[in-house]
C-alpha cells in the first residue's frame, strides 16, 4: 500500500523512520503560510535543505512532493488522491507540532487511515525515559544521563534503494531560496550536513578538550544540521560513542534532555519553569538594544552578539556569557534572549533554546538558579588572548592580547581613538561586575 511520508523537520534520506516498513512512499513537505514568520535566516537554511532533499529522492527516482497550505490538510488530500492506506510523522513535542499531530490523528480516524507517528527527531524519543516515582519528565541533567546512556537505542533505518511515485501525483514548485540576513550563515541540506558530520569525526578527538575555547571553535557546529534533521541525532551519537567521545555525547543528550521537559512542559517559551525566579526584570529600552546590536562595551559580550548576526551561529560558550549579561547583569527579561536569538540562529528551536536560557536566568527547571557569570573573568578564562573578540569586534583590532577584554581601562585618549563604547551607564559599576 502506499505511505505518504510528511516530512517535518527530518530532512534527510539516510536514517529517517519515515520510511521504515513502507513499500511505496509518498515524500510531502508542506509549505505552511503559517510559518512565513520564520526569520531570513532559518527560511533560508530551510528553502536549502528541501531543495537538497528533493535531489536526493529525485536520485532514488522518486520526488518530494510540495504543497502550500495547512499541512494536515494537505496531507490528506494527497493521502486520498494516492490512495494512501498509511500516513506517518515524526513525532515532536513543541505545541504547534502537537496541534499538527492531534489533527492529523482526528483526520486519519475518521478517514481510516492509518497513522504512524515515528521517533527520529531526538536519540531517544522524548518520555520514553522517565524518573522513578512516576514524574512525567527529568528536572536534572545527570540522572538524565545516566538513564538515557543505559536505554537500547532504536536501530538506524537504512536509506530507500528506489522511490517510485504513483502516476499522476502533482509534484510543485519550490520557491527559490530567500536570502539570510546573516552574510556567513551556514548552508542547509543533508549533503553538507553529512559533509560537516565527517569531517567533525575526524576531529571528535580534541572535544573534551577545546569545546570550551573560545578561539579554538573546537565544537562540531553540527546544531543546525540537528535542529532541521538533516543529520540524523542518533546516526551522530552513535559515531561519536563508538569513538568514545563521551563529552560529546552528554552534549547530545542535553539536547534530548530538553525535549523530555517539553514533552511534559510545553509552555518552556513564554512561562518560567520555576516562576519564583521570573520577577524583578528591568525595562530599559537602550541597554536592550546594545545588547542585541554588540554595543555593550564589554568586548565578549559584543563578540558573541556579533557572531550571532554574522554567522547565525554563537559559540555555546558565548551564548552562556551573553545570555547571562542580558539576565543576571542588565537585569532584561530572558524572553527578549529568546526572541532575539531565535531570530538569528540557524539551529534556533523551542526546547533547546527556551531552555537554555531559562537555565540561565534561573527560571529553569535545574537546582542551580542562582548561577552567576562574571564576564571578564569568563574572557580572561576563555579567550585569554582576546583573538576570538578581535575576530568580531574589528574596532578593537589594533589591541593586543588580553587588554582587549577590558578597554575602559586605557587612559581617556587611548580609549577615545577606539571608537567603542564606554560600558552602559547601568553597568558601570565595575566593582560588582566588571573586575575579574
Ligand atoms: P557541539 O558542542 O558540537 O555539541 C553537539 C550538539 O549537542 C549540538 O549541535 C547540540 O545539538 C547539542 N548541544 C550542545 N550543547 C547543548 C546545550 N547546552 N543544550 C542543548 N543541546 C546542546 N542549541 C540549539 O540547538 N538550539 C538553540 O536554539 C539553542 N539556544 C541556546 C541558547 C542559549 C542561551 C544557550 C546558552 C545555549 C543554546 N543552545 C542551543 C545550546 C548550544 O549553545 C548549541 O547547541 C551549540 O552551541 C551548537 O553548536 P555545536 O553544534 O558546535 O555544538
Amino acid at each position: 500500500g502506499v505511505t505518504v511520508a510528511l516530512f517535518t523537520r527530518d530532512l534527510r534520506v539516510h536514517d529517517n523512520p519515515l520510511f521504515a516498513g513502507a513499500d511505496r512512499i509518498v515524500p510531502l513537505y508542506v509549505l505552511d503560510p503559517g510559518l512565513a514568520g520564520l526569520s531570513a535566516n532559518r527560511l533560508r537554511f530551510l528553502h536549502q535543505a528541501l531543495a537538497d532533499l528533493r535531489e536526493s529522492l529525485r536520485g532514488l527516482g522518486g520526488d518530494l512532493v510540495i504543497r502550500q497550505g495547512d499541512p494536515v490538510t494537505e496531507t490528506m488530500r494527497l493521502a486520498r488522491e494516492t490512495g494512501a492506506e498509511r500516513v506517518t510523522v515524526a513525532g515532536d513535542v513543541t505545541g504547534y507540532a502537537r496541534r499538527r499531530q492531534r489533527r492529523l490523528r482526528d483526520d486519519c480516524e475518521s478517514e481510516r487511515t492509518e497513522l504512524r507517528i515515528t521517533p527520529g527527531v531526538t536519540v531517544v524519543p522524548p518520555g520514553a525515559v522517565r524518573p522513578g516515582g512516576g514524574g512525567e519528565s527529568y528536572k536534572v541533567f545527570s540522572p538524565y544521563f545516566r538513564a538515557w546512556s543505559a536505554t537500547d537505542w532504536r536501530a538506524g533505518v537504512p536509506a530507500p534503494s528506489r522511490i517510485t511515485l504513483p502516476d499522476g501525483v502533482a509534484t510543485g514548485n519550490l520557491p527559490t531560496v530567500p536570502h539570510g540576513e546573516s552574510p556567513h550563515a551556514a548552508e542547509g541540506g543533508e549533503t553538507i550536513g553529512m559533509r560537516r558530520l565527517s569531517a567533525w569525526l575526524r576531529e571528535i578527538e580534541g572535544y573534551a578538550d577545546a569545546h570550551n575555547d573560545l578561539p579554538a571553535d573546537g565544537t562540531s557546529r553540527l546544531s543546525p544540521y540537528l535542529r532541521w534533521g538533516c543529520v540524523s541525532p542518533l546516526a551522530v551519537a552513535e559515531a561519536a560513542r563508538s569513538r568514545g567521545a563521551e563529552a560529546f555525547v552528554r552534549q547530545l543528550c542535553w539536547r534530548d534532555f530538553y525535549y523530555q521537559v517539553v514533552n511534559a512542559f510545553p509552555k518552556i517559551s513564554t512561562e518560567p519553569y520555576r516562576p519564583s525566579g521570573d520577577t524583578g526584570w528591568r525595562y530599559d529600552e537602550d541597554a536592550r538594544r546594545h545588547w542585541q546590536d554588540g554595543m555593550t562595551g564589554v568586548p565578549i559580550v559584543d563578540a558573541g552578539m556579533r557572531q550571532l548576526r554574522a554567522e547565525g551561529w554563537m559559540h555555546n560558550r558565548a551564548r552562556l556569557i551573553t545570555a547571562a549579561f542580558l539576565t543576571k547583569h542588565l537585569g532584561l527579561d530572558w524572553r527578549i534572549g529568546v526572541d532575539w536569538f531565535f531570530r538569528w540562529l540557524l539551529d534556533g528551536d523551542v526546547p533547546n533554546n527556551s531552555g537554555n536560557w531559562q537555565w540561565v536566568a534561573g527560571t529553569g527547571n535545574d537546582t542551580r538558579p542562582y548561577r552567576r557569570f562574571n564576564p571578564i573573568r569568563q574572557a580572561l578564562r576563555f579567550d585569554p588572548e582576546g583573538v576570538y573578540v578581535r575576530r568580531y569586534v574589528p574596532e578593537l583590532k589594533g589591541i593586543d592580547g588580553a587588554a582587549v577584554h577590558q578597554p575602559w581601562r586605557f587612559p581617556e585618549p587611548v580609549r577615545r581613538s577606539l571608537d567603542y563604547p564606554d560600558p552602559l551607564e547601568s553597568h558601570r559599576d565595575e566593582a560588582v561586575w566588571l573586575r575579574p
